[in-house]
């Protein structure tokens, strides 16, 4: 059960820069715009996320002067409205401007509401625009907010004292949220492709280091879908002593496997995989985790139309055993084929979670019977009776027959390439027992 998102109103004068504080706390999310007869601008809704915690965003838009005191009529409806329809209200004013009497008449109207309300001069650029602001403090407001909305002062800080009034996520809601690492090398560009994961939301980033919790994972957003991306300050962090040491980093990875639910190994792409990153992507699948290669930093490989192909097909070749996971040759600098991440998380994810049904596997023991490689046991042809699965996320297979013992590396290797032909579990490491009946 989810509970419903606040509201949360920025309200103000025209100019004071909602919109411009709007826009930096949905990020590059889409508002969703509503046309109102008789406003100079849009009324904007967008949904957003701080930390864990999810609101609804709401930059109550410009007016169109009217009346006598145009200005003033419009402050006052929006300011009613708000009232009204918002959980919570951001009221924003002009530090370079200073105070002004439409100003002291909002605070005046907000003195009456039971809500809680955040008032916040904006256009604080820097430290001498601070001197200009003992007016504001004549209104007798407990905590004022000095930001700069353009420049990403300071929204933290207020953000922060939001947090705690947005309801929390549940516990339940977040263990179905996919857990994904991302390992690799140093220098693959991990870091790079965490910014540009999160620097689409950007607000979902966790804290700096020292401001507080423990949140060093972060939840990422994609089309309505929430995605927990783990130790993504560690990828960021990057003290000297741990920059080129590459055990340190093999010792993070492996930490971070044991946690996810899905590993993205990054390779650099005019590298390719190394020996380091095939043993990584051995204690991933002994882990039984899903997995997805991304070559990245593909905006610098020489190529032509073909070349994706045709360096796939070399990976291939070399390496056959890797032929059953996702690769994506992607810019995590220029962002190209970036979001296309999300796309095999979710189709990993639907492999990793998926039961064949016994009916169905039955069928498939009758057809494979006859192709099976010819395997005995004191002079006895291995039959195999029936198979299910027991598990799923790894899913595990238990085939029941004759002689356990016929069974060697060749007829594993058989069956798991049937299984692997008929249901794919792209990216999914397949486990096969075999029992005596
Ligand atoms: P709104 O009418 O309240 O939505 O205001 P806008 O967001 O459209 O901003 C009005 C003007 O103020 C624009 O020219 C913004 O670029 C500018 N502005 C917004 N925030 C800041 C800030 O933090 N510092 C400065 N110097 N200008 C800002
Ligand atoms: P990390 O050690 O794996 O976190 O790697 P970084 O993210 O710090 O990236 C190492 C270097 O590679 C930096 O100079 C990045 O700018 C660069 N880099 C990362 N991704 C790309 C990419 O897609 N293309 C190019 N050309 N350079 C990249």
């Amino acid at each position: 059960m989810t509970k419903r998102k606040p509201l949360v109103a920025i309200i103000g004068r025209p100019n004071v820069g909602k919109s411009t504080l709007f826009n930096r706390i949905i990020g590059t999310r889409k508002a969703i715009v509503e046309k109102i007869p008789g406003v100079t601008r849009d009324r904007n809704y967008g949904p957003a996320t701080y930390r864990d915690r999810h609101l609804i965003l709401v930059d109550t838009g410009g007016f169109e002067p009217q009346a006598e005191h145009p200005i003033m009529e419009g402050v006052r409806r929006q300011t009613e409205t708000a009232i009204d329809e918002a959980d919570i209200i951001i009221f924003l004013m002009d530090g370079k401007e200073g105070l002004t009497e439409v100003d002291k008449e909002i605070a005046h109207m907000l003195r009456k509401t039971e809500k809680k309300v955040f008032y916040v001069v904006n256009k604080i650029d820097n430290r001498k625009a601070e001197e200009n602001i003992s007016d504001f403090y004549t209104l007798g407001i407990e905590k004022l907010y000095l930001i700069s909305a353009e420049h990403g002062i300071n929204i933290n800080e207020l953000l922060d004292d939001i947090y705690p009034l947005l309801p929390e996520t549940l516990q339940e809601e977040i263990d179905q949220y996919p857990r994904i690492a991302i390992v690799g090398k140093p220098n693959v560009g991990k870091s790079t492709l965490v910014n540009k994961l999160a620097g689409k939301e950007r607000l979902l980033i966790s804290p700096e280091p020292g401001t507080t919790r423990d949140a060093i994972d972060t939840t990422i957003t994609y089309y309505k879908k929430k995605y927990i991306f783990i130790d993504t300050a560690g990828i960021r962090r990057k003290s000297r002593v741990e920059r080129g040491i590459e055990s340190y980093s093999v010792f993070r990875a492996l930490k971070s496997i044991d946690r996810c639910d899905i590993a993205i190994l990054l390779v650099d792409a005019m590298e390719s995989i190394t020996a380091q990153d095939l043993k990584i992507l051995k204690y991933i699948e002994e882990a039984g985790k899903g997995t997805i290669i991304c070559f990245n930093k593909w905006d610098i490989v020489p190529k032509d139309e073909k070349t994706l192909d045709q360096y796939k097909d070399w990976i291939i070749n070399r390496y056959p055993h890797l032929s059953h996971i996702p690769m994506l040759f992607i810019s995590a600098l220029t962002g190209k084929r970036v979001s296309r991440i999300f796309e095999e998380i979710e189709k990993v994810r639907a492999e990793q979670l998926k039961r064949i049904s016994t009916g169905e596997l039955n069928s498939f023991v009758r057809a494979i019977q006859t192709t099976l490689p010819s395997a005995t046991y004191r002079g006895k042809p291995l039959k195999i009776y029936y198979a299910t699965q027991a598990h799923v996320n790894p899913p595990e297979f238990v085939m029941f027959v004759n002689y356990p013992e016929a069974v060697d590396e060749r007829i594993r290797k058989y069956i798991l390439n049937s299984i692997r032909a008929r249901w794919g579990f792209r990216g999914v490491p397949v486990r096969i027992f075999f029992r005596k009946k």
